[in-house]
């Protein structure tokens, strides 16, 4: 379970945001997840998402 780690409040939702990561001059559109806290509002990135948002920009990168 996701909790932040400032308030310890599990009241977090997850968002996506597209990045453009460039890339060999072109550039790749990655729907990049982070959560945001509900309770104090601050945005961060969880373990999870981190290492999903990295097979991402690797998927992406490999096309
Ligand atoms: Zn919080």
């Amino acid at each position: 379970m996701i909790h932040c780690k400032i308030c310890k409040s599990e009241n977090i939702r997850q968002l996506k945001d597209t990045e453009n990561i460039s890339y060999k001059g072109k550039i790749l559109p990655i729907p990049m997840e982070y959560s945001a806290c509900n309770d104090c509002e601050r945005e961060f990135v969880s373990k999870p998402q981190i290492l999903n948002n990295d097979a991402l920009v690797r998927d992406a990168k490999n096309v």
